[in-house]
């Protein structure tokens, strides 16, 4: 038996018994006549203590000789600490060893492992089965496993069954590119990683599952922006004989258990906001609301002046930041510094200070009197002491604009509270987006949704008019889930491959699976799927999710630790009938 108790466990009760521990050596202290170990394990720390007095002359040179990381197992009594800790559970007691067994020795690691570290990123990940052993990482792991338990639990009281799809599929429609497989016993052929378990669990609904769950890795092979993941982990539902309004139910009831099972947090029935209105009030479909600073549409207060700038503009909006009159005037050009980087893109940015006195003093007071300024503090909300900041131009960019500054002065006004959890649905998503570059419509969540009721005629006339049944659940600036009701029939989907550019014959190539199913009695479904790792860094409060995931990739997709991806031989090529035409 390599242990009786763990390292978490032992306290003043257990004065005088007779334990056994194993463990890894965090530190140790030595005196000379008294050394003191730190010993390890994934519940928590026990002080071992050997003196020269009570321990033989051999053990105790082993305990001088332990080094950081060895693995060993002792037995001894359990007695009361001389100066006790009251920061860690087992502060009030130590262990006397009267044996000890060194397991495993290990070699110097090349990082400490503390709270706080000194390796960086990639050392950390080079050896990340180090840096799991660190309270921060493993405590994130043991959050997930939580999250993910309480999901399961909700989710099976609710009668959904889990089931496993294939990862060795076809092309899926979430309209990254695939990762892909070469398949050896069909030469020149290639399997695709699922983009998510789209296409099967509508296929399930039509197999008459009715509730479906799946905790599973989807594969997007995209460049990687901060944060992302190439393979990321879903929970993936879908849901037969369903409106809208029952998928938005019964999962703002699972993110309400979450929330209340994993923070103890309770929330009130979560607001929705239609897409359009969270574009015009935050410039953005994934608005953070746990603050205020909602978008003022300026046009008709501020255009029509002799201000050039404004009056050529699609859009002139602004927000009203809280005391933003108390920055200086050199805050105030860092911040239109801030506005005109590339990464954010304005041309400039006009301000009003508001102040206490009733005032205004504005950057274009040529132009605006101080009753022109006293409709956009009305519009924007701004009272005395705020600053107002207006951006002009292309809508929907100088949307993206200012919603990039308000979230940028949130975090500087500490207005984010990790702590505050602001969840919302944002529904009516338009069915098709434009893709600028092409000038083709493509389907903004994926080519299953339906349509909202009624507006399929639209299709051809204003195709950007037309809304989805699609939603997404929101929580604190993030896109934690989305889905939509899909179509159901034939035709309808014929209609939709038809307008995203599929002819007949593609559409059958690519879908026909499907398509053949929905002539078998496909009932009305719809579903949704969560990003769980995202997920889990909000509720843990945190906005990276690395440190959630096991082993991560970095941000050129690669796992440092394995060296993956890396070639194949030419035997394992030739088997797969593959051929290299490398670029570079
Ligand atoms: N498959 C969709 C996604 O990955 C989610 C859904 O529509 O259920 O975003």
């Amino acid at each position: 038996m390599y242990r009786s108790h763990n390292c978490g466990e032992l306290t003043a009760t257990n004065i005088n018994t007779e334990v056994t521990l194993s463990g890894w050596v965090q530190k140790s202290r030595d005196k000379g006549f008294i050394v003191w170990v730190d010993l390890r394990d994934r519940y928590g720390i026990t002080q071992l203590v050997f003196d020269e007095e009570r321990t033989s002359k051999q053990m105790m040179e082993q305990a001088q000789n332990l080094g950081r990381e060895f693995v060993i197992q002792v037995k001894g009594t359990v007695i009361e600490r001389a100066s006790k800790n009251p920061n860690i559970p087992t502060g009030d007691i130590e262990i006397l060893v009267s044996e000890l067994t060194i397991l495993n020795e290990s070699i110097l690691p090349p990082f400490t492992i503390e709270d706080k570290t000194d390796g960086g990123e990639d050392i950390r990940m080079k050896y990340r089965y180090l840096d799991i052993r660190r309270n921060p990482v493993k405590n994130s792991l043991i959050f997930r496993s939580k999250v993910s338990q309480e999901v399961r639990n909700y989710l099976s009281k609710e009668g959904f069954i889990e089931v496993e799809t294939p990862y060795l599929i076809k092309s899926t429609p979430e309209g990254a590119r695939d990762f892909v497989v070469p398949s050896r016993m069909n030469e020149g052929q290639f399997y695709a990683l699922p983009q998510s378990p789209q296409t099967f669990k509508q296929l399930l609904m039509v197999g008459g599952m009715d509730k479906y769950f799946q905790i599973v890795k989807c594969f997007r092979d995209e460049d990687l922006r901060a944060d992302r993941q190439p393979e990321f982990t879903q929970i993936d539902c879908e849901m037969a004989f369903v409106e809208q309004e029952d998928i938005l139910n019964v999962f703002e009831g699972l993110t309400r258990h979450l929330l209340k099972e994993v923070n103890g947090v309770e929330v009130e029935k979560f607001p929705r906001l239609l897409y359009d209105d969270a574009m015009r009030l935050y410039g953005n479909d994934k608005p953070d609301i746990r603050f205020g600073m909602e978008f003022g549409e300026l046009n008709h207060v501020a255009q029509h002046k002799d201000f050039g700038v404004f009056n050529n503009a699609e859009l002139v909006v602004g927000i009203a930041v809280p005391g933003g009159n108390s920055y200086t005037r050199k805050e105030i050009d860092k911040l239109i510094d801030w506005v005109k980087r590339p990464q954010v893109g304005a041309l400039g940015m006009v301000y009003s200070r508001c102040n206490d006195d009733g005032s205004y003093k504005s950057s274009v007071d040529k132009f605006y009197d101080q009753d022109d300024l006293a409709k956009w503090a009305e519009v924007t909300g701004a009272k005395p002491g705020d600053l107002i900041c207006v951006l002009s131009g292309d809508k929907n960019k100088v949307r993206a604009q200012l919603s990039a500054l308000r979230m940028e002065l949130a975090e500087r006004l500490g207005i984010r509270d990790p702590k505050v959890f602001a969840p919302l649905w944002v529904i009516d998503f338009p069915l098709l987006e434009l893709d600028e570059d092409t000038g083709h419509y493509h389907a903004m969540h994926h080519p299953f949704t339906s349509p909202k009721p009624g507006q399929l005629e639209l299709l051809d006339s204003n195709p950007g008019d037309v809304k989805a049944n699609a939603y997404d659940l929101v929580l604190n600036g993030n896109e934690i889930g989305g889905g939509s009701i899909r179509i159901h029939d034939k035709e309808t989907q014929a209609i939709m491959f038809k307008h995203l550019g599929f002819t007949e014959e593609e559409a059958k190539a690519q879908f026909g699976f499907l398509m053949d199913a929905f002539q078998y009695g496909a009932p009305p479904h719809g579903g949704l799927a969560f990003g769980l790792d995202r997920l889990v860094a909000i509720l843990g409060g945190q906005e990276t999710i690395r440190d959630f995931i096991a082993f991560p990739k970095n941000n050129s997709g690669r796992d440092v630790m394995i060296d993956a991806p890396a070639p194949i031989d030419d035997k394992q090529l030739s088997e797969l009938s593959l051929k290299l035409n490398l670029k570079s």
